[in-house]
């Protein structure tokens, strides 16, 4: 009984199941959905019937085990076949976003698989285009809030970058080349911000951190007023390899690089 903190809990006489089982021997109690065999698999290892306990499980399994190991809080009694199943299954986690990534997200945290936690929730962080959906599996909210929060605090930082380019286009007195040049890159930008969707409000609803970062820095420039690169140390910023430099100014490409590079998951420890 010791192996499960939850029926130790529930089955001392100061609850009712606890007092049923005093007066009668047995009682009935209720357990989440899943398919019978699963129970069966976890109470064989807390009784340690290891010849039936089976070493490969698929992902349905592994997710089921989750969620009763979770339930009845017996993490520590199925030590070390988490690990063994994990085996077979480890290549199956995802690289992208998906319903199947945040069941990863699950299973990682209640099987402490941390260097797997880690790589789900950076890509749910980086990836997801709204707050997480939990498909009823018990994430605590420490996690999901967490991962929900750094999307929408990214996103929160790469569009600040963009206002305060727009601004400073807008009012700086020291152009970096010319008056004529920043008007140019000013009215690109906002024409730019547009159609590629840039202008969204908080929470951000459909857009991902990467596909922000990817959009801004796939925004194009406009072509050279000048006809001929002016001379002296500005002759840098019309070098067409310069992509966008001119237009959104290194300090807006660095500020949106350190918004996504600080997404690198959530730890378990
Ligand atoms: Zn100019």
């Amino acid at each position: 009984m010791l192996a499960s903190a939850y029926f130790e809990k529930m089955l001392t006489p100061q609850w009712r199941e606890g007092q049923a089982l005093g007066a009668g021997g047995s009682i009935e109690v209720n357990i989440p959905e899943t398919d019978p065999y699963t129970l069966l698999i976890i109470l064989d290892i807390i009784h340690c019937r290891r010849a039936r306990v089976p070493r490969i499980v698929n992902f349905d399994k592994l997710i089921d085990l989750a969620v009763l190991t979770d339930y009845f809080q017996c993490h520590k009694a199925l030590e070390p076949y988490p690990s063994i199943w994990l085996e077979s299954l480890k290549e199956e986690v995802p690289s992208v976003h998906s319903n199947m990534l945040v069941k990863w997200i699950f299973v990682s945290w209640v099987f402490n698989y941390d260097a797997i936690f880690s790589r789900v929730t950076r890509i749910a962080q980086r990836q997801a285009k709204y707050d997480i959906c939990l498909l009823e599996l018990p994430i605590p909210e420490s996690i999901y809030g967490a991962i929900n929060h750094a999307r929408k605090t990214a996103l929160t930082s790469i569009f600040a970058a963009l206002k305060r380019r727009r601004e400073y286009l807008e009012t700086n007195n020291r152009p970096t080349c010319c008056d004529d040049c920043d008007s140019l890159h000013l009215g690109a930008l906002i024409r730019l911000m547009k159609s590629n969707n840039l202008n969204l409000e908080y929470p951000y609803i459909g857009l991902s951190v990467e596909a922000a970062a990817e959009r801004v820095s796939g925004l194009k420039q406009p072509r050279s007023i000048h006809p001929t690169p002016p001379p002296g140390p500005f002759a840098l910023y019309h070098r067409p390899s310069e992509m966008n430099s001119r237009l959104l100014g290194e300090d807006t490409k660095q500020e949106v690089e350190n918004a996504i590079s600080v997404l690198q998951g959530l730890d378990l420890s």
